[in-house]
């Protein structure tokens, strides 16, 4: 990797790179291009495929609806090409320790060997993942059939048969948002019970029927289509889309492994500036509280990079 020519700092123990950045989705690859064309080393380390993947298109990304996924992040790996003080490994991140001033970051590749890398700064941009209920099918139509999102994918099933499945206290507010996309919406409730009449008097004035039978499978096609519910009497409905509300997990345990703040839902905590409650650690993308969307992950991301480069100058060139 070439150097950049700026004077090593005084004091400081020289690192591998000056920012390492872990993740290679739309957060880490956005970072890294702000990074590389402010002349930083910079190392990215992409440890396998982003949440979106089962979906065939990333949708309402400005200039890019409809890319599939893969192909966005493989345009945005040839855009790094031309700056040649990032380097883009395949690796994931399996150890990350504060060592004085900097990190070091323990990296498994592909083959399973281990190396170590040392950086001045990090940035977490590792993404979540989703958890999806234990049903047959849920899992292999996950991203085509089954869906979490109308922003995303609302406009391609609009004015279809569509239901929206999940609990009493969020299946109302996500069915009754589906329901601008499509008039034919249905719910199904996990815990009936729960479902307080004021949520089914709302549901009810905007003509959506609540299924209270539990749901036993979902019927689609090889493709990964949805055809049917299937309830546990055996009865089956046909629908195009389930939309749910799954719970999720940060992806990678790095986070809470240093120690960072965490919100209440499992977020990292950042500050306005991206940054950790750990000092010299960042964070950006899905894994952060807010709207979790590609283009606001490679917002995000290009925040988090400003914020690196203008606090690496500060203590570059002291007061
Ligand atoms: C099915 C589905 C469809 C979607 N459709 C859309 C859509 O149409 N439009 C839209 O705007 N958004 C869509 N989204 C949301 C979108 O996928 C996310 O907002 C976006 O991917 C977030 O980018 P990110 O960089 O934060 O995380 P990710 O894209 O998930 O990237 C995180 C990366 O970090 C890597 N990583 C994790 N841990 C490590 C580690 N320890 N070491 C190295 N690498 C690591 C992961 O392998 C991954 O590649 C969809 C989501 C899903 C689930």
């Amino acid at each position: 990797m070439p150097t950049t020519t700026r004077r090593p700092l005084p004091g400081r123990v020289p690192t591998d790179v000056e920012v390492a950045i872990v993740g290679a989705g739309s957060a880490g690859l956005s970072a890294a291009l702000v990074l590389g064309r402010c002349l930083r080393r910079v190392l990215v380390l992409d440890g396998g495929p982003p949440r979106n993947a089962p979906s065939p298109a990333v949708q309402a990304f400005f200039t890019r609806d409809g890319t599939a996924p893969a192909q966005l992040l493989d345009m945005g790996r040839k855009e790094l090409v031309g700056y040649d003080s990032v380097e883009i490994k395949q690796a994931k991140v399996v150890g990350l320790a504060r060592r004085g001033k900097h990190f070091e970051l323990t990296l498994e590749g592909e083959t399973g060997r281990r190396s170590t890398r040392t950086a001045r700064k990090v940035l977490l941009a590792t993404g979540v993942e989703d958890e999806l209920p234990p049903l047959p099918g849920m899992r292999e139509l996950w991203g085509r059939g089954v869906l979490h999102c109308p922003y995303c994918h609302g406009w391609e099933h609009r004015d279809q048969a569509l239901a929206v499945y999940g609990r009493a206290k969020l299946v109302t507010g996500l069915a009754l948002l589906v329901s601008r996309w499509s008039a034919d919406t249905v719910v199904c409730v996990e815990d009936p019970a729960n479902l307080t009449e004021n949520a089914r008097r709302r549901l009810r004035r905007q003509g959506i029927a609540v299924h209270e039978q539990p749901l036993a499978a979902l019927e689609g096609t090889a493709g990964g289509e949805l055809r049917h519910l299937v309830f546990e009497s055996g009865e089956k409905l046909a629908r195009t889309a389930l939309f749910i509300h799954a719970h999720q997990h940060q992806r990678s345990p790095l986070a809470e492994e240093m120690g960072c703040r965490l919100s209440s839902k499992g977020a990292i905590w950042v500050s306005k500036q991206h940054q950790t409650s750990v000092p010299g650690l960042y964070a950006a993308g899905d894994n952060t509280p807010g709207t979790q969307q590609a283009l606001l992950a490679a917002a995000e991301g290009s925040g988090a990079a400003i914020s690196i480069n203008e606090t690496l100058t500060r203590e570059e060139c002291p007061k």
